[in-house]
């Protein structure tokens, strides 16, 4: 029987049920939890301090040196992170927020938390990230409808920081604030040229938010981290985070707090569990490590698909350090005879496991009945979202398991392609 190397052996004296994967499965993501990991997790249980305290304030300061920025607020979530950022940054209803169309449904849904709009914005094809140019236009025609537009939102695709000049020139020029949603970027860098110095993600930005959801870079199961150079706005997202009271709970109710406290705002329950903390400190400890290892797999994977005409394979851009969170292929479907959708169930028919990332916001039915969207108003994300696959990439993957993936991929391509293109 096979056994998923993450059921280590204290969780299987746990009573953790017996695995029963066979062997061929090669699951989208597993992450990789440490055996010191679950050790601290559960010393943090039998500790008596289950909620926010020491180890939340640990893995804050250690977050935040780990990529150079100065605050670090733990929350539950990077929605919570998102949503704290927008707050912070005094987003009043009836306002609007540039949104890239191409990105989780956190990103908008947090705009729509202040009955405030998302501006959607079209990607660019090179990495699918937000086209600046775009930006600026819909910015313009939003402008022009009357509606202030105070913040822009970009995610960094997979992992990859998009256009970082420009993007500091808009906000520049137009005067907007930025909240980088950096949900795939634990570590991302960039900088603005061969000679530049390289700056962390998180630099582009007033605020930015990470995701240690089960799947991403780092995981604490769930939970998030919101990041900022300013004391004011890292202030404002702590107060908010814990029902808008001054002083936070581990403060409160040890020695050194008393019972005395304020409400300053009607705040939000986002802080983040030292339980979860407790294994973000050792995930974070190995935040390198597990980059490396995504990178070994996607340099694999590149090596193994790059005599395949009918793909096209995700790129590190020039002056730039991809987390490879995630290994998104196109298909070139004007040379197959296969759509994305057979592709993917051809793929889980030999038990490897993939995603899309993702059917653009604009398409889904909230977007497009509430502003009256239709699918060619964002022509490249529409495109692209047709021919997009997130193929299996996580730390444990092992050679034997990218290639059967490249095999399987090879082997579909070669059965699939379109008749009279090919000799
Ligand atoms: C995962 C993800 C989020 C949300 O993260 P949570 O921690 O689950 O709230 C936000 N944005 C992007 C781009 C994501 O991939």
């Amino acid at each position: 029987m096979y056994k998923p190397p993450h059921l280590t052996p204290a969780l299987e004296a746990a009573g953790a049920p017996p695995a029963t994967l066979p062997r061929a499965a090669i699951p989208f993501y597993q992450p990789r939890i440490s055996e010191e990991a679950i050790l601290e997790v559960v010393s943090t249980l039998r500790s008596g301090w289950l909620t926010t305290g020491r180890k939340t304030k640990e893995f804050e300061e250690a977050f935040g040196k780990y990529l150079g920025l100065k605050h670090a607020v733990a929350v539950n979530s990077c929605t919570a992170a998102l949503h704290l950022a927008l707050e912070a940054l005094g987003l009043r209803s009836g306002q609007g927020v540039l949104v890239p169309t191409m990105t989780f449904a956190a990103t908008a849904e947090v705009v729509r938390y202040f009955n405030a709009t998302p501006i959607l914005v079209d990607c660019r094809p090179e990495d699918l990230n937000m086209d600046v140019l775009h930006a600026r236009r819909q910015l313009a025609a939003a402008r022009a409808r009357g509606l202030e537009v105070p913040i822009i939102i970009p995610m960094h695709y997979g992992g990859q920081i998009g256009d970082a000049a420009g993007l500091v020139e808009l906000a520049g020029d137009e005067n907007l604030k930025v909240v980088e949603d950096a949900a795939h970027c634990c570590p991302a860098r960039y900088r603005h040229g061969n000679d530049e110095p390289w700056l962390s993600v998180g630099s582009l930005s007033q605020v930015s938010c990470f995701s240690f959801y089960a799947n991403k870079c780092i995981t604490t199961g769930e939970g998030g981290m919101a990041c900022t150079d300013d004391i004011q706005l890292a202030d404002r997202m702590r107060i908010m985070s814990l029902h808008g009271i001054s002083r936070d709970a581990w403060k409160r109710f040890t020695a050194e707090g008393s019972w005395f406290y304020e409400i300053a705002a009607p705040g939000f329950k986002y802080n983040l569990t030292d339980i979860a903390s407790a294994l973000g400190i050792h995930q974070l400890r190995e935040a390198d490590r597990f980059h490396a290892e995504r990178r070994r797999v996607a340099e694999t994977y590149t090596r193994f698909l790059s005599d395949i005409d009918e793909l096209e394979l995700p790129r590190e851009m020039p002056n730039r350090v991809h987390s490879w969170h995630l290994y998104a292929i196109r298909l070139r479907l004007e040379r197959l005879a296969i759509d994305r959708a057979s592709f993917i169930a051809e793929l889980k028919s030999r038990n490897i496991g993939t995603s899309v990332h993702w059917m653009p916001l604009h398409m889904h039915p909230y977007y497009r009945a509430t502003y009256e969207y239709e699918p060619e108003d964002f022509p490249i994300a529409v495109r692209e979202y047709a021919r997009i696959i997130s193929l299996p990439i996580f730390p444990d993957m092992t050679e034997e398991q990218i290639e059967t993936v490249s095999d399987a991929i090879h082997d579909l391509i070669a059965t699939n392609l379109r008749p009279g293109l090919h000799g």
